[in-house]
C-alpha cells in the first residue's frame, strides 16, 4: 500500500492519542460538538417529543410572547407554536444541509479525481466547466437555478449542491495531481492495475482526508445558504417550516413580536457556529503532523523540562561541553527518552566523530545542542550544553537564536531538502549572512561569491545565480557548507554531510571540511555511521548506541583496540580495497546472533 495511505489511515496505536481524545483536547471543538449534539438530538427526537402540531393554526392565540402557558417560546402570527416549529424546522434545515453537502462532495470529488488523474484535455475541459460555474457569484447562481426549477425545498437543495461542487472539485483535483505523479502510483501501474482500480484504491485514500475536511468546513455554509433561499421564499413553502422560512415570515412582525424571528435566527447562529467550530477541530485532527502531539504550533526552541537545574556557568577549556544531556519525545501520555544522559566535549580546532547506526540518537543529539528538536513532541529533560562555559538553555529564546548560524552552524545530510528550491543559491548564502549582520545586499552577495570560491565551486561567478536543482549533489553540499561558514562560526555540526554523496565526492567534501577546520581553527562535530569517515577526519570518537555513548576515546586507540562489542561491529562494517569476499565472511560471525 502507498506510504501516504499508511501515514493518514494507520490505526492509532496505544502510544498515540486517539482521534477522539485529540478532538476533545480542543475546547472550542468540544463546545461545538456538545451544542451540535444537543440540537441534533432534539431534531431527531421531534416525532416523539410532546410537541404541538407545527402547522396547526389558532388565530385566537396569535403572537403570544414566550413563556406563555402551553407555548414555551410563544406563538407566531398564525398562532402556531414556535417551539414545535423551531425543532421541526431545525430537522429540515440540518437534513437539507447534510444532503446538499453529500451531493456536492460526491459529484465534486468525482470530477476532481477524474480531472486530476486524466490530465491533459480531459482535465482542461472539466476544469473550464468548473471555472464557468465559479465565474458567477454563487448565491446569484443558486437563485437562477431555483428560478428555472421553480421554488421548493428540494430545488433549493439541488441549487445549493450545484453551486458548491466547484469547491470540492478544485480541492480534490489539486491533491490528486500531486498524488498521481508519486512513485506508488507508478508502481501500481506497473503491476498491471486498471485506471479505475488505481483511482479508487491508490489515489482516493490519499484524497479522502481532503474531502472530509472540505465537507466539515462547508456544511455550515450550506445550511446558511439554504436558510437564505427559504428566507427569500424560494425554499421551504408554507406551511412547511425550516429555519430560513421562519425567519422570513417573522420579519413582518419584527417590531410587534420580535421573538418570532429572533428565535430561529439564534438557532441558525448556534447551528452554524457549532458546525464550524467542530469542522475546524476535525481538520486539525486529520492533519497527521498535529496528531503526534497536542494541538499547538511548534515552538522556536525545544521545551525545557530539566529535572535539575545545572550551574549557569562552568570553568572549562572546551568550546563545547555537553553534560548529562537527556532529550525525550512525548508519545501519547508517555515520555520516551531518545538521548540518555550523554556527556562529551569539544576543544577549539578539534574534530569529534559521533558514530552509531541509524536511529541511535545522533541527529537528536546534534539538534538538542541549540534547542532545535521540534517541540512538541520533543523536550530536553535533563543536562546542560555549555558553549564557552555558558549554559545554552539558561539563555532566552532570542539569545539562543543569536547563537544559531553565527557561533554554531549546521551542515545537514541532504542539501536538496534544506536549500529552498525557488531561490538562487547565491541569494540563500547572502540571506544566511544577513540574518546576523547589518550589511547591505550587494556586500552580502559579494561575500557569498567569496564563500562559494572558498568551498571550491568552479565558475562561482556563473553558479551564484543557479537554482539548487541545477547543481550536482556534491555542489549542493558545498553550498550547504558555504552557508554554514557564512558567519565564521566557532563550531560546525555536520550531520552525515556525505551520506547522500558518492565515494569520490565524499572524499573531496571531507577534505574541504578538514582544510577549513585547520585554516579557521573551527571545532567540528562530525556525525556519521561510517567508521571509514571517522578514521579519515576525526581526532576523537564517541560511539552511540540506543541514545547512549557506549565508548569514547582517541580515534586511533579506539580503532586499534575497541572495548565494546558494538564498536567492533561498526569497525568491521568498513570494507578495505582488495579484501573481496573475505569482507562478508568476516562480518558473518559478528552479526550471527541477530539472525533467527
Ligand atoms: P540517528 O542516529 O539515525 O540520527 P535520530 O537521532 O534521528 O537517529 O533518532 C533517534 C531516536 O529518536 C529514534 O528512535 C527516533 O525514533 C526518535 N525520534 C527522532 N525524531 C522523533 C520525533 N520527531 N518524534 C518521535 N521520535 C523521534
Ligand atoms: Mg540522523
Amino acid at each position: 500500500m502507498s506510504q501516504l495511505q499508511a501515514a493518514t489511515t494507520s490505526p492509532a496505536t496505544s502510544s498515540r492519542l486517539s482521534s477522539w481524545s485529540l478532538l476533545l483536547n480542543n475546547r472550542l471543538a468540544t463546545g461545538g460538538l456538545i451544542i451540535l449534539g444537543l440540537i441534533a438530538l432534539l431534531a431527531i427526537l421531534a416525532p416523539i417529543l410532546p410537541l404541538d402540531d407545527p402547522n396547526a393554526t389558532s388565530p385566537a392565540d396569535r403572537l403570544q410572547p414566550p413563556l406563555t402557558e402551553g407555548h414555551l417560546l410563544g406563538t407566531d402570527q398564525l398562532g402556531r407554536d414556535v417551539l414545535s416549529r423551531l425543532i421541526w424546522g431545525s430537522q429540515i434545515s440540518i437534513a437539507v444541509g447534510l444532503a446538499a453537502t453529500a451531493i456536492a462532495a460526491l459529484f465534486g470529488s468525482i470530477i476532481g479525481l477524474v480531472a486530476g488523474y486524466a490530465g491533459g484535455r480531459t482535465d482542461n475541459v472539466m476544469m473550464r466547466g468548473i471555472d464557468m460555474l465559479m465565474a458567477f457569484p454563487y448565491i446569484l447562481l443558486a437563485l437562477a437555478i431555483v428560478a428555472v426549477l421553480g421554488p421548493s425545498l428540494i430545488n433549493a437543495l439541488y441549487a445549493i449542491a450545484i453551486v458548491n461542487i466547484p469547491f470540492f472539485a478544485r480541492n480534490v483535483r489539486g491533491v490528486t495531481v500531486g498524488l498521481v505523479s508519486r512513485e506508488f502510483v507508478d508502481a501500481a501501474r506497473l503491476s498491471g492495475k486498471g485506471h479505475a482500480s488505481i483511482l479508487f484504491t491508490e489515489v482516493l485514500p490519499g484524497v479522502l482526508p481532503v474531502i472530509v475536511i472540505t465537507m466539515s468546513t462547508t456544511v455550515g455554509w450550506m445550511i446558511l445558504e439554504t436558510a437564505g433561499l427559504s428566507f427569500l421564499g424560494l425554499g421551504a413553502q408554507p406551511p412547511q417550516a425550516d429555519l430560513g422560512s421562519m425567519l422570513g415570515e417573522g420579519r413582518r412582525v419584527l417590531f410587534t413580536a420580535p421573538h418570532v424571528s429572533v428565535i430561529p435566527g439564534l438557532m441558525i447562529f448556534a447551528l452554524v457556529m457549532s458546525i464550524n467550530l467542530l469542522g475546524d477541530g476535525v481538520r486539525d485532527v486529520l492533519d497527521p503532523r498535529l496528531r503526534a502531539g497536542d494541538l499547538t504550533r511548534p515552538r522556536s526552541m525545544t521545551r525545557l523540562e530539566r529535572r535539575s537545574k545545572p550551574e549557569p556557568r562552568i570553568e572549562t577549556d572546551a568550546i563545547l561541553d555537553v553534560q548529562g544531556l537527556e532529550t525525550s519525545f512525548q508519545k501519547g501520555r508517555k515520555t520516551v527518552p531518545a538521548v540518555k544522559d550523554i556527556s562529551f566535549s569539544l576543544k577549539k580546532g578539534e574534530c569529534l566523530g559521533l558514530i552509531g547506526e541509524s536511529g541511535s540518537g545522533k541527529s537528536v543529539t546534534a539538534l538538542s545542542l541549540l534547542g532545535l528538536v521540534a517541540s512538541p513532541p520533543g523536550m530536553i529533560t535533563n543536562g546542560a550544553v555549555y558553549i564557552e562555559g555558558e549554559d545554552v538553555f539558561s539563555r532566552t529564546e532570542t539569545g539562543v537564536r543569536a547563537l544559531r548560524g553565527s557561533k554554531v552552524a549546521y551542515v545537514f545530510q541532504d542539501p536538496l531538502t534544506t536549500l529552498h528550491p525557488l531561490f538562487k543559491v547565491g541569494d540563500q548564502i547572502a540571506e544566511a549572512i544577513l540574518a546576523h549582520r547589518r550589511i547591505n545586499r550587494s556586500e552580502a552577495r559579494s561575500r557569498a561569491l567569496e564563500l562559494m570560491e572558498k568551498v571550491g565551486i568552479r565558475d562561482a561567478k556563473e553558479r551564484v545565480d543557479a537554482f539548487p536543482h541545477e547543481m550536482s549533489g556534491g555542489q549542493r553540499q558545498r553550498i550547504g557548507i558555504a552557508m554554514a561558514l557564512a558567519n565564521d562560526p566557532d563550531i560546525i555540526i555536520a550531520d552525515e554531510p556525505t551520506t547522500a554523496l558518492d565515494v569520490t565526492v565524499q572524499a573531496r567534501i571531507l577534505d574541504l571540511l578538514q582544510d577549513l577546520r585547520r585554516e579557521r581553527g573551527m571545532a567540528l562535530l562530525l556525525i556519521t555511521h561510517d567508521f571509514g569517515v571517522v578514521a579519515q577526519v576525526c581526532d576523537r570518537v564517541a560511539v552511540m548506541k540506543d541514545g547512549d555513548i557506549v565508548e569514547a576515546g582517541i580515534t586511533g586507540e579506539v580503532l586499534a583496540d575497541p572495548q565494546h562489542a558494538y564498536t567492533r561491529k561498526l569497525i568491521a562494517c568498513v570494507p578495505e580495497i582488495g579484501q573481496g569476499k573475505a569482507f562478508l565472511e568476516g562480518l558473518r560471525p559478528l552479526f550471527a546472533e541477530k539472525q533467527p
